[in-house]
């Protein structure tokens, strides 16, 4: 990196926070698929997950640009930021819709790390990528929205005080436009009771997801964040925050797999030669780090044009897109430099490597963005 990073102070204040929870913390926790709750403390004690909470709320009042690399440093560091990223992700729909009264219930106690809001609630079992398929319904009570319905893959719900969740508030088939008629909520997931079921489910990698029930759930009516029936608008902000900060984990990651098979290569010998000498070899790790630097490009342009108000939709998609595949294509080079050593959990390699893959599918599938960009940018047929 070079001298004139202007981001290398904020980066070397993010890899202080994160010498103390080193390959071994992380490699303990995949192992017996645990939360990283000191870590995640310790983002929180030190202000860094309020980066994008107003100052005049208790945040630090930074950027995108800003909040992406400390989501990258902590992925490059060797850890993984996703199991705290969702404060930041989720910060779009609260900041710009949800009421000043909200804001103020909500951002200082989260800013001051006494409630965590981690988890956000959209994909269902029926609907999939479909989001408008959605046929979780909070149907109004008075003052109080009663919610019923299925969710799956809801990250985090078990270690979250507060939950964003996506329902219906009326059918699909009742609108003009199959977006509209669906609301989002703050649910406070303390006073569920037993009007939400979390049932765990083991992933690929230490990731703590949950299939969740909702029986009945009354939600106050106070809880609604923006208008009745405009949620997937709401969502749908929050949404490329969340693009340009997988993209700058991606970058994180790929980093971390470049700089590992680099030094391995041109440590270890073998047929009386460094492995690095070999162009199979280096010119792996090579194209990946071409790759790498280029969505990280991308990302820093997707996160400019966000931080100055700009529509940043075909960017914020092609950095997710090009970075997700660049920290892959760096995974694969990466495991395949440490040949066997690579599948040993002892070296980190393969649970990286499990880790990184998440990001070809979720948040959004790179088929997705690709549908996006041949449609909504270069004016071909939809293909979804
Ligand atoms: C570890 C993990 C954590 C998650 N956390 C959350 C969370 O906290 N909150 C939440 O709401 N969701 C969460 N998800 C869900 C995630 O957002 C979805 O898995 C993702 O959006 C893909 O949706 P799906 O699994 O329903 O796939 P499907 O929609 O069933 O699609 C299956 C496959 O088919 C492909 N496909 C579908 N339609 C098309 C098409 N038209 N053209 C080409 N290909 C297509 C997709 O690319 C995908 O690879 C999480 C998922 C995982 C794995």
């Amino acid at each position: 990196m070079s001298q004139k990073d202007p981001y290398q102070h904020l980066r070397e204040q993010i890899r202080a926070v994160c010498a103390d929870f080193p390959d071994a913390y992380w490699r303990d926790l995949d192992a017996r698929r645990a939360y990283p709750e000191e870590f995640v403390a310790a983002l929180t004690r030190t202000g860094w997950l309020s980066a994008l909470i107003p100052k005049e709320y208790g945040g630090l009042g930074l950027g995108l640009t800003e909040a992406s690399v400390i989501l990258e440093e902590v992925n490059r560091c060797g850890g993984n930021a996703g199991p705290a990223h969702a404060q930041m992700y989720v910060m779009g729909t609260i900041l710009r819709h949800a009421s000043e009264e909200q804001r103020q219930r909500w951002l200082p106690p989260i800013a001051r790390g006494e409630l965590r809001l981690q988890a956000f609630a959209i994909t269902e079992p029926g609907a999939g990528s479909d989001t408008t398929r959605i046929m979780t319904f909070a149907e109004r009570q008075g003052d109080v929205y009663v919610v019923n319905g299925r969710k799956i893959y809801i990250s985090r719900v078990l270690q979250s005080d507060l939950m964003l969740l996506l329902a219906r508030t009326s059918p699909r088939s009742d609108q003009a436009h199959r977006a509209e008629g669906m609301s989002i909520f703050v649910v406070d997931l303390r006073q569920a009771g037993d009007a939400l079921r979390v049932r765990p489910l083991r992933m690929l990698m230490n990731n703590h997801v949950n299939e969740l029930e909702f029986i009945n759930l009354r939600v106050p009516a106070e809880n609604l964040v923006g208008e009745e029936g405009k949620g997937f608008r709401a969502v749908i902000d929050s949404w490329n925050a969340e693009r340009i900060l997988i993209a700058a984990e991606c970058v994180g990651d790929a980093r971390w797999f470049v700089e590992r098979a680099s030094r391995y290569a041109s440590e270890r010998e073998v047929f009386d030669r460094k492995l690095g000498e070999n162009q199979s070899i280096q010119f792996a790790i090579a194209s990946a780090y071409a790759q790498t630097e280029a969505a990280d490009l991308m990302r820093f342009k997707a996160a400019a044009l966000f931080d100055a108000g700009q529509p940043c939709g075909p960017e914020a998609n092609m950095a997710k897109l090009l970075a997700s595949n660049a920290s892959w294509a760096a995974a694969n080079a990466c495991l395949d430099t440490f040949g066997g050593n690579g599948f040993n959990a002892e070296y980190d390699v393969e649970r990286k490597f499990r880790e990184t893959r998440l990001y070809q599918v979720a948040p959004i599938s790179n088929n997705l963005i690709l549908g996006y960009l041949g449609n909504r940018v270069l004016g071909m047929p939809k293909s979804f």
